[in-house]
């Protein structure tokens, strides 16, 4: 390993993305010293939940869940944080050209050793299968070498044969010992886990709810290199 300092680039679509399903991950190698970039493409102002009782409104949203996300970005120790102030659930109808430009714009200057980002059909949500078809192309343009994995969900690339996918194809990081990072990265979107009574357990019973792994797709040849249990 270089001694130059690892990197990684995370490109979601909404705050909370980064803390509800790969909160482990990304707290482990922060801790580890890699410097982490942030893109949440919008700021969640369309979020069902408005807190419990609700205190929020359409307006007021986008402010609390930006706070939020801050909050979470140092619970898992996220360095950099950027919006791209696209409309909540309207990141499908970004021109397309425009968002992976920018996005290459991003991985450029940031220069990273690893890019997360949703998978495109296995995403789970529009503006999640949106951004992650902007992300692969956005690399694809600047021709740059970089391991590219997609985030999934829970233990379901356990079995990734589902997906059409094989075993060598998906890397599984133990989160165990960031239970801690990523139960306080959960409680800091509160506006979305207020209902959630789990997590307001003590911290021993909520840390029970949190599995001791998580798993990315490999996106391409870089990643493929990799070791099963290591994204870099
Ligand atoms: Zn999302």
């Amino acid at each position: 390993m270089s001694s130059e300092t690892r990197k990684l680039l995370a490109v979601f679509a909404h705050p909370d993305d980064e803390s509800f399903i790969c909160g482990g991950t990304l707290a482990k190698y922060a801790s580890a010293g890699v410097e982490i970039t942030l893109v949440s493409a919008t700021r969640g102002e369309m979020g069902r939940r408005m807190g419990n009782p609700p205190y929020l409104n359409r307006e007021t949203m986008a402010a609390a869940r930006e706070l939020e996300l801050r909050e979470a970005c140092e619970r898992l120790g996220i360095q950099h944080l950027h919006f791209f102030n696209i409309r909540d659930k309207t990141v499908e109808f970004a021109d397309p050209d425009q968002l992976a430009d920018r996005i290459a714009g991003l991985i450029r200057e940031v220069d990273p050793d690893v890019i997360l980002t949703f998978h495109e059909q296995w995403g789970g949500h529009p503006d999640h299968c949106a951004i992650g078809k902007a992300t692969i192309e956005a690399l694809d343009r600047t021709e740059l070498e970089k391991a590219l994995y997609f985030i999934s969900f829970g233990d379901a690339m356990e079995y990734p044969e589902v997906y059409g996918y094989f075993k060598k194809d998906i890397a599984k990081i133990n989160v165990s010992g960031q239970k801690k990072a990523k139960l306080a990265a959960f409680r800091a979107h509160r506006c979305q886990t207020e209902i959630d009574e789990w997590v307001w357990l003590s911290d021993q019973q909520a840390m029970r709810r949190l599995g001791n792994y998580e798993y990315f797709i490999k996106g391409n040849e870089e990643a493929l290199k990799r070791d099963h249990d290591d994204l870099f």
